[in-house]
């Protein structure tokens, strides 16, 4: 075991303070690696404050991990001392079941590893996260890093990336698809940035009317207040696909109401239960209401070959780690363009 600095909360009221962690000495097909770089979630937030059910005290959050290799275990293949490499939401799973062997981890039938507040097969406690100095993960759940990136920018590819990447992927986003993504924050912005290079028009569905002129500079050809009942009314039954990052509970009809038929809104944001849907939003126009969950290894790879290829990275506003009580504030109050990295460097 290897004692670490972190930062983390003891329970859900307190706030994020530094602490000593352990990691579990380099296994055959471990990989060790320097944090350098990681992303804030606003899933780190809800991690922390119990939002999603008693979490397992103390968090140490963070999932949009970059950083360097600075060991290896006998048996990898797969990465040398000194590779940039990333890790993101999973840290392991079965290998072996259909959901495993289809590429899609997040969703292995014994349960994937999470990054933080997950069972550790490998201690008696729980997994840590990467706001900390170091994290030992098994080889293949290790990416790699497109070397022509701004590598702080890359760091929230690992959630807010993939998250917004994957159902863009999977329902086939492409020219001549109208697309909306609703909710501009870490991973909304992601998502005006892959739809529009996937080549859709694109559509920022936004409650911050003073966001509009960042949406567009983000890859929205056009902006759509919510809250303007005119406007919400003009681009009724016009939208193939719609992506919903919004993440707290709230009423989908109006979203709905704007699909055409045979559309679909993806659900990322809100995982808790929604007030009703209509059935008639639905019946009528034959349209679907869908959900989709970070994505596989095999994806988060292809996604960062995709950035790699299209320059793409995070608006991101740089933060020490003792600054992180406030970044989540901010994050809370909808004050963060787009995403805050901490630099770990801060930490040491
Ligand atoms: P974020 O940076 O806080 O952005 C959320 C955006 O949603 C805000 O910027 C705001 O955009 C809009 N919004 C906030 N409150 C709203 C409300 N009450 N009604 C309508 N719109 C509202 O959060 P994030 O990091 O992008 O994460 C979004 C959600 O996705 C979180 O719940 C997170 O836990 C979840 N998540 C899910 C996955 C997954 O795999 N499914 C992965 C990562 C994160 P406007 O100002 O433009 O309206
Ligand atoms: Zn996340």
């Amino acid at each position: 075991m290897t004692e670490v600095k972190a930062y983390g909360a003891q329970d859900k009221e307190a706030d994020l303070k530094e602490m000593t962690i352990e990691r579990r000495d380099t296994l055959p097909t471990d990989v060790k690696i320097k944090i350098t770089y990681c992303g804030v979630c606003h899933s780190d937030i809800h991690t922390v404050r119990s939002d999603w059910g008693p979490s397992m005290y103390p968090v140490v959050p963070g999932h949009e991990i970059v950083g360097e290799v600075i060991e290896v275990g006998d048996e990898v293949s797969k990465f040398k001392k000194g590779d940039l490499v990333g890790v993101g939401c999973l840290v392991d799973s079965c290998q072996e079941c259909s959901s495993c062997e289809s590429d899609l981890e997040q969703f292995c039938l014994n349960g994937a590893t999470w990054t933080y507040n997950s069972k550790d097969k490998h201690t008696d406690g729980h997994t840590f996260g990467g706001y900390s100095q170091e994290v030992v993960v098994d080889q293949n759940f290790v990416l790699n890093i497109p070397k022509n990136l701004d590598t702080k920018a890359v760091a929230p590819l690992l959630c807010a990336g993939i998250t917004t990447f994957s159902p863009l992927h999977h329902w086939g986003v492409k020219e001549g698809m109208k697309v909306g993504v609703v909710g501009l924050g870490g991973l909304g912005h992601m998502g005006l940035k892959f739809s529009h290079a996937m080549g859709a028009e694109t559509v920022m569905i936004t409650t911050s009317e003073g966001k509009a002129e960042d949406a567009r500079r983000l890859g929205a050809d056009d902006v759509l207040i919510s809250k303007d009942k005119d406007a919400m009314k003009a681009h009724k039954g016009s939208f193939d696909f719609i992506l919903n990052t919004v993440p707290v509970s709230h009423d989908i009809n109006p979203y709905l109401e704007l699909l055409a038929i045979d559309g679909t809104m993806c659900m990322v944001g809100a995982i808790e239960p929604l007030p009703d849907v209509h059935g008639g939003n639905l019946i009528s126009g034959r349209k679907s209401v869908a959900g989709s969950l970070i994505g596989g290894i095999k994806e988060t790879q292809e996604m960062l070959d995709f950035c790699g290829e299209h320059n793409i990275v995070s608006d991101i506003e740089m933060i020490d780690m003792s600054s992180i009580n406030e970044a989540y504030e901010r994050v809370q109050n909808n004050d963060v363009k787009y995403r805050f990295v901490i630099d770990m460097e801060s930490l040491s």
